[in-house]
């Protein structure tokens, strides 16, 4: 066996799984460790509310009913986004398969294959108490979990002393109607990428890995960073 594992040199991540099984939490701390930036569709979008842009305006109501945005608005809000990037963390995107297969195209053309997509797994009772305790800071995107995961002071961000909130949707009503959205349409997402194979730069056979979201946090980022044989990984 071979201890030293081959090290990948720029991270291109999907973070893949349903609400809640902390995608956001984990793109966070890679992003702080290893430089890659974390690219939140859900906190450009809510951005785009914030501003009342055009954009914002048309996702309201998706994001408010638990629906996903149309892909035409995603898709040309991402190409923006990956626009000048060599490495990035996607949490949240894609969620479809028409988007995963904007993104190939989009990624083909950049001539910047992904090295990785993390499936986060977990079970639909936790992460609806998950996602119905979660508080959120709007500047950052930083999440806390009242029980599991509670900040310092209750309703105050840690790193930046500002107020949290609980974000419309994050409520049981609504995390169930996601779940249901996730279940129809991102799980098939998970075949997409499950038969792919692992960029050359590794000794990984598949692109996939799986973990476990009911791990605590920070087992869940050694995981991700042993499974991907990440440079710099104790
Ligand atoms: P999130 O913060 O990832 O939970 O996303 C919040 C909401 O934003 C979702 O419930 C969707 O309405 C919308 N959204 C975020 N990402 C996407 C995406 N890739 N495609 C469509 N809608 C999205």
């Amino acid at each position: 066996m071979n201890a030293v594992q081959p090290a990948l040199a720029t991270l291109r991540l999907i973070m893949l799984g349903p609400p809640g099984a902390g995608k956001g939490t984990q793109a966070k701390i890679l992003e702080k460790r290893f430089g890659a930036a974390q690219i939140s569709t859900g906190d450009i979008l809510r951005r785009h509310r914030s501003e009342g842009t055009a954009l914002g305006k048309e996702a309201q109501a998706f994001m408010d009913a638990g629906a996903l945005v149309p892909d035409e608005l995603i898709v040309a809000m991402m190409a923006v986004e990956l626009a000048g990037r060599r490495s990035f963390i996607l949490d949240g995107f894609p969620r479809t398969v028409a988007q995963a297969g904007a993104l190939d195209a989009l990624l083909e053309r950049l001539q910047l294959p992904l090295t990785g997509v993390v499936l986060f797994e977990a079970d639909r009772e936790t992460l609806i108490r998950r996602v119905s305790s979660r508080w959120t800071n709007p500047r950052s995107g930083r999440v806390y979990n009242a029980e599991s995961h509670p900040p310092r002071v209750a309703g105050i961000d840690d790193e930046d002393g500002g107020p949290l909130v609980q974000r419309p949707d994050d409520n049981p009503e609504t995390a169930a109607v996601r779940l249901e959205t996730y279940e129809a349409q991102t799980a098939p997402l998970v075949s997409y990428y499950r038969s792919r194979p692992a960029p050359v730069a590794s000794d990984r056979t598949a692109l996939l890995v799986r973990v476990d979201g009911l791990q605590p946090i920070a087992h869940v980022t050694a995981t991700i960073v042993s499974d991907l044989a990440i440079a710099g990984a104790a």
